[in-house]
């Protein structure tokens, strides 16, 4: 105790008063006047004093006003300054990994200290911190491992947990559990954070809690629709749209409208506007899968760069794959691709860390900044010099189709909450201006909220984490949520696991369950992984689960469709499998990349470059998670795990492991082959398939990714298994009551196989539970 003692008295004159922090060096002071200027800066006294006062506290307030760089910091501050600096612990959370690398790196270096001493952050394999940490941002999934580890967080003083509005899972998951820990430790301070007025709802779900606002200002955002662009040119536009006659008196701002009119020219826009003006609410689903016009946006940001004033360009797109389409776009435009002029710079969270110092500051005179970033720059990252945004209106959403079984994560229209947001952005030092680049219709269109995640998104991930957290039943647990989820969509969920036996029949976790739970991503895809791992075919398993998570690596020109589909094809050779030809086209895309042909590769095989390097990122980020959790051991490297790599049977068995129970069985009738599952009946390969074309089948299993569903059926990427693959890695297994037939799955498919079959496949399962057991 003595030692505790000695060393807690070091660290109270380690972590430095503000008074200190005054005589730091320069950009210390510099960034302490720009704190004390924040709008949290005035509420101090009043945060601390509500926090005093009551357990949990729901603050509120606009994006950019100091909430999460200042709060987590005054009561750091507020703590050292009545002795309490060496005992505190305070843990911010933060919905995405990268916002919590950028807010403690910031919060840091305006303490006039190096991350990981008294400030750190902690997400999935990366941490900076040590004993002297007191104040640490982490993901919001590093804190719910945590919780697995200690369920009272002992040693926490203050849990933040920030951006609540947005309804992530994760949070939505994470409040549950804190709103029943706060009676178990009275000494635990909670303060949820949010950016928007939702904050009643919050409050009530803990009981009234004290609410605190803080006041934030913003400069006018003047707002232009597609239409508006078009507005000129008016013979183009139809009559009923609700966005015309508004005022254009402002003569210099019709000089504008006339510049942006003659750059728009150019592009498809009449196209793009006569689809758009046929949208209708109920047609705006289907027409959120349309690709981006990234020829309309290059043109827009061409557009602000010659005609308007000085000011950061922030553009809105939906994810990497665009992100990375419109950075070469820019390179390849004459006007745009002047380094000197124009600093672009991507903001996108699967970056591994972003560059500060760019994103932040202000380029130098002459320069003008074009940040090109997805939802991340909406609330969690301000960047103060924006004046123009340009909003693309959607942003990749996960969604739960029950056709399909996989989550997909597609572009879809946001809502009416996130484009207002958006425009806010470009009015934080002066007014500003936001080119929405879809009709006023469909704003008008637009939801007012997003769905909360935990009722769009399917639940196996949350029913694992609820299991390892030892925390019941998981539709009892589910039922006291904020928004509590379909009990069909919870049903679904558990029995989803069941079958992929990461559950037993009593919902308590096997095994393999127990590791799947470790892993964060969709429990098929990590049993994938697994099952790759195990079986020494791991490289095939990463880069079809990494193509799983993101997407196939092809590209479908619509003018050379046919070409398209025969590359495709040739991948494929006679394996009848579309995840093979992913496999062979991503293995020659490395090796072209090895002596610098990659893009030249790319272009005559119709594949995506971006897409292939996200993959390669993928792979790697699965390696580490894999050799986290003792699947992998770094030191051995790739190869060792790759054994049975060239083995297409063995590939196939893995492949059946993680995509089951997607599979369709193959009857022969005379010449043909018709394709059935057990919930459709018939089924057909998607047109795109590489097993489209075939007549004859000679195969009786299909395994696939997802299904479609327009005139008929289809389904999209499918890979032929045999019996034994289905047997031995189709999940859960146990003898019908007759005893001599195999029943799988509670009758899902109906094999007939010998008593004597039966148990050999139970043996071998059993020394597959052993192998994970160990
Ligand atoms: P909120 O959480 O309320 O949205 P923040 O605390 O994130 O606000 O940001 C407060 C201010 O600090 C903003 O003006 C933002 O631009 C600035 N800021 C945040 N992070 C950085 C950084 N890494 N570098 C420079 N400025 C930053
Ligand atoms: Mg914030």
């Amino acid at each position: 105790a003595q030692l505790l003692d000695v060393d807690k008295d070091g660290l109270n004159m380690r972590l430095k008063s503000e008074q200190e922090q005054m005589q730091a060096s320069d950009s210390v002071r510099m960034m302490w006047i720009f704190r004390e200027k924040l709008p949290a800066f005035k509420m101090r006294d009043q945060l601390l004093q509500s926090i005093s006062k009551s357990q949990v506290l729901v603050v509120s307030g606009e994006t950019g006003c100091g909430k999460t760089t200042q709060l987590p910091q005054f009561i750091l501050e507020h703590e050292i300054a009545n002795g309490r600096g060496a005992s505190c612990n305070i843990i911010c959370t933060q919905p995405r990994r990268i916002s919590a690398i950028s807010v403690a790196t910031r919060v840091a270096a305006e303490r006039g200290e190096n991350i990981g001493e008294t400030v750190g952050y902690q997400i999935r394999l990366e941490s900076r911190q040590s004993v002297d940490t007191r104040l640490l941002f982490c993901t919001t999934g590093v804190l719910l491992r945590k919780l697995v580890q200690d369920p009272n967080l002992r040693g926490v003083s203050h849990v933040l947990v920030d951006e609540i509005h947005e309804r992530g899972m994760n949070e939505d998951f994470l409040i549950i559990i804190l709103r029943d820990l706060l009676p178990q430790r009275p000494d635990l301070r909670l303060v949820l954070m949010s950016a928007t007025i939702n904050a009643e709802l919050f409050s009530q779900y803990f009981g009234n809690a004290p609410m605190v606002q803080i006041p934030g200002f913003t400069f006018p955002v003047a707002q232009y629709y597609l239409e508006d662009i078009l507005e000129k040119t008016s013979h183009r536009v139809s009559s009923e749209d609700g966005g015309r006659g508004r005022g254009y008196q402002d003569r210099s701002r019709r000089d504008k409208v006339d510049a942006l009119s003659a750059v728009f020219e150019a592009t498809d826009i009449d196209k793009e506007y006569s689809n758009y003006s046929r949208v209708t609410k109920q047609s705006l689903q289907s027409w959120s899968s349309e690709k981006l016009d990234l020829g309309l946006i290059e043109a827009a940001i061409e557009y602000i760069c010659r005609h308007e004033g000085e000011g950061a360009i922030l553009v809105f797109l939906t994810g990497w794959d665009d992100i990375s389409k419109l950075l070469d776009q820019i390179k390849e435009n004459p006007f745009l691709r002047d380094q000197e002029k124009f600093l672009v710079l991507p903001l996108h969270g699967s970056m591994p860390t972003i560059n500060q110092r760019e994103i932040f500051q202000r380029p130098p005179i002459g320069m003008r900044k074009i940040v090109i970033a997805t939802n991340i720059a909406e609330t969690s990252i301000t960047i103060d010099d924006v004046v123009y945004v340009l909003d693309c209106g959607k942003a990749k959403e996960t969604s739960y189709d029950a056709l399909n079984k996989l989550a997909c994560l597609l572009p879809s229209w946001i809502s009416k909450a996130s484009a207002l947001q958006r425009k806010g952005r470009a009015g934080r030092v002066q007014p500003g201006v936001c080119f929405h680049l879809y009709p006023k219709l469909i704003f008008e269109a637009m939801p007012q909220y997003q769905l909360p995640e935990i009722l769009r998104t399917p639940l196996q991930e949350l029913c694992l984490q609820i299991k390892s957290l030892q925390l019941g039943y998981v539709s009892e647990f589910l039922s006291k949520a904020l928004q509590p989820p379909e009990p069909l969509a919870v049903q679904n969920a558990i029995e989803l696991l069941i079958t992929i036996g990461a559950f037993d029949e009593s919902e308590q976790l096997t095994p393999l369950g127990c590791h799947l739970a470790t892993l964060p991503m969709d429990p098929r895809i990590g049993k994938m992984l697994l099952m790759g791992a195990v079986f020494q075919c791991l490289g095939p398993a990463l880069t079809i689960a990494a193509a799983l998570g993101h997407r196939d690596p092809f590209v479908l020109p619509i003018d050379r469709k046919e070409a398209a589909d025969e590359a495709r094809r040739r991948f494929a050779g006679d394996s009848y499998s579309d995840h093979i030809a992913i496999l062979r086209a991503f293995e020659s895309w490395q090796l072209a990349k090895l002596d610098g042909r990659d893009r030249q590769y790319c272009w005559q095989n119709y594949l995506s470059s971006a897409t292939l390097n996200m993959l390669e990122n993928m792979r790697l980020q699965f390696l580490d998670l894999l050799s986290d959790i003792g699947f992998y051991d770094h030191s051995r490297g790739l190869q060792s795990y790759n054994k049975y790599s060239s083995n297409l049977e063995m590939v196939r068995a893995v492949l059946c492991a993680g995509l089951f129970p997607s599979i369709v069985q193959c009857k022969q009738r005379g010449k043909r082959t018709a394709f059935f599952t057990k919930e459709d009946g018939k089924v057909e390969p998607h047109p795109g398939s590489v097993n489209a074309r075939v007549n004859y089948f000679p195969f009786p299993w299909l395994i696939y990714s997802d299904k479609v569903k327009t005139t008929g059926i289809y389904i999209r990427d499918s890979t032929n298994i045999s019996d034994y693959a289905v047997l031995m890695f189709g999940g859960t297994l146990s003898s019908n009551k007759s005893g001599d037939g195999v029943e799988m799955l509670g009758g899902y498919l109906q094999f007939s196989a010998t008593k004597k079959v039966a148990q050999l496949i139970q043996e071998l399962r059993r020394e597959l539970d052993g192998l994970l057991q160990q």
